[in-house]
C-alpha cells in the first residue's frame, strides 16, 4: 500500500496540512493550481490580518519556507487533480500535467472565492469607480500604501463600509444565507486604519448587526468607535447612486434604529464581500464524490463524526474555507488536524 498523502490546495489550510505531514516524515504531494503557495489573495493582496495585525508573509511565510524545504513534501504548482479512481487507501489520482500518482489518503483544502459584487446591482459596483470591495481596499493599502478615490486619485472626505455583501442575504436565494465571519472584524480594522492615518476622513460602517466573535469584540468593534471615532449605523442599503451635481455618491438607506429613510453623500464606498466555495472546491467535490451542502455548495463533514475534518468519504479529509467561511488561524489549525487524521487513517509509522 502506498503511504503517500495528497494535499489539494496550497492556501493556509493546505500549507498547514503539508507542513504537519512533512514534520511527521510522511511522503506528501502538495498540488496547487496557482503558480505560488499561500492562497493568492491571502499572500499577495491582504495588507494587515485580523486578529493579530500581522502581515500575510509574517503569518504564512514560515509555512511556505518549511514546506518548500521539506525532505518529504513534493510541491507541484500550476497543477490540479483532474481525475481519481479507486478508494482509500489505494487512490489513483490523475493530474492536469498528465501524471498519475497512487496515494493512500487525501486532504482537500481548496478554499473559497470572493462574492462577485456585481450581482448586487443596486450597490453600483462595476458602474461607479468609487465603489470598491474590501479586497481592493486591502490591495490599495498593500500595493500603494495610501487611500484614494479611484476616479481621480484624491483622498475621500467620507468613506462608507457596507457590511454583508453576498452574506446573510436571502434576496440572493438560498446560496448566500451564511455569515462570512471575518467581515465585521476586518472592517473594524480597516476603518480604524483609515482614521488613524487620515483623521480628517469620516468613516461610517453600515451594518445589519455586528458579529465580532469572541475576543474580537473589543479590538474590532469598540475600539474603532471609542478610540478612532468610526461611526456605526444600523441600516439597510436600498441603493447607491451618483450625483453629477457634486460628483459624490449617495447612500440611500433605512436607518433601522430610528426607523427612517436617509441619504448621505460619500466619496468612497467599500463593499464587504462574502465568501463562496471556490470553483476548485466544487470541481474536487465532483471528482472525489464528496458531500456538499445543497444550498451553499460548501463541503460538509461526515454526518456521524464529531470531527469537522472528516469528509463523507473514507480516507478524504477536509480543512479550511472549502467547508465554509473561516479565518486564517482556524484554517491553519484545521490543516494540522486533517493531516493528523490522515496519518492516523493510513496507520503510518511517523518519523518523530
Ligand atoms: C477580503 C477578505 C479578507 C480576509 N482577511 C482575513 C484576515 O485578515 N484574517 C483572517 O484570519 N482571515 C481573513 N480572511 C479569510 C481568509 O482568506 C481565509 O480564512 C483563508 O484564505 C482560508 O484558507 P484556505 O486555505 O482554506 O483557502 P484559500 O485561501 O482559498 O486557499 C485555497 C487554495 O487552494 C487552491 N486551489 C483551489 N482549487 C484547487 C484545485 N482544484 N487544485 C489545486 N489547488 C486548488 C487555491 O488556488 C488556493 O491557493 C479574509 C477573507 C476575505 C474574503
Amino acid at each position: 500500500m502506498a503511504k503517500r498523502v495528497l494535499v489539494i490546495g496550497g492556501g493556509p489550510a493546505g500549507l498547514s496540512a503539508a507542513r504537519t505531514l512533512g514534520r511527521l516524515g510522511i511522503p506528501t504531494l502538495l498540488v496547487e493550481r496557482e503558480d505560488r503557495l499561500g492562497g493568492r489573495p491571502v499572500l499577495e493582496d491582504y495588507h494587515t490580518l485580523i486578529p493579530r495585525r500581522m502581515t500575510p508573509s509574517q503569518v504564512l511565510g514560515p509555512y511556505v519556507e518549511e514546506v518548500n524545504n521539506s525532505q518529504t513534501v513534493e510541491v507541484k504548482l500550476g497543477t490540479e487533480v483532474v481525475g481519481c479512481e479507486g478508494s482509500a487507501p489505494n487512490f489513483k489520482v490523475r493530474l492536469s500535467n498528465g501524471e498519475e500518482h497512487e496515494v493512500a489518503a487525501i486532504v482537500v483544502a481548496t478554499g473559497f472565492k470572493h462574492f462577485d459584487a456585481r450581482r448586487k446591482g443596486e450597490l453600483g459596483y462595476g458602474i461607479f469607480p468609487d465603489v470598491i470591495t474590501n479586497l481592493e481596499l486591502e490591495q490599495m493599502f498593500s500595493r500603494e500604501g495610501k487611500l484614494y478615490k479611484p476616479s481621480n486619485g484624491q483622498l475621500p472626505q467620507r468613506v462608507a463600509f457596507v457590511f454583508c455583501v453576498g452574506s446573510r442575504d436571502r434576496q440572493l436565494g438560498v446560496t448566500n444565507v451564511h455569515c462570512c465571519r471575518y467581515g465585521c472584524a476586518l472592517s473594524g480594522l480597516q476603518a480604524s486604519e483609515i482614521r488613524e492615518k487620515y483623521p480628517e476622513v469620516d468613516v461610517f460602517c453600515y451594518y445589519m448587526d455586528v458579529r465580532t466573535y469572541g475576543t474580537w469584540e473589543y479590538p474590532f468593534y469598540w475600539e474603532p468607535q471609542e478610540k478612532f471615532g468610526v461611526r456605526y449605523v444600523r441600516g439597510r442599503i436600498a441603493e447607491i447612486t451618483y450625483s453629477p451635481s457634486d460628483g459624490r455618491l449617495r447612500i440611500k438607506h433605512e436607518d433601522t434604529i430610528v426607523k427612517r429613510p436617509a441619504e448621505i453623500p460619500v466619496d468612497l464606498v467599500v463593499l464587504v464581500l462574502g465568501m463562496e466555495p471556490s470553483e476548485g472546491t466544487k470541481k474536487v467535490a465532483q471528482i472525489l464524490g464528496l458531500a456538499q451542502d445543497p444550498d451553499s455548495q460548501f463541503l460538509v463533514p461526515a454526518e456521524e463524526s464529531g470531527s469537522n475534518v472528516l469528509s463523507s468519504k473514507a480516507g478524504v479529509f477536509i480543512a479550511g474555507a472549502c467547508k465554509g467561511p473561516i479565518d486564517i488561524e482556524s484554517s491553519l489549525s484545521e490543516g494540522e488536524a486533517a493531516a493528523v487524521e490522515a496519518v492516523s487513517f493510513i496507520g503510518a509509522k511517523v518519523a518523530v
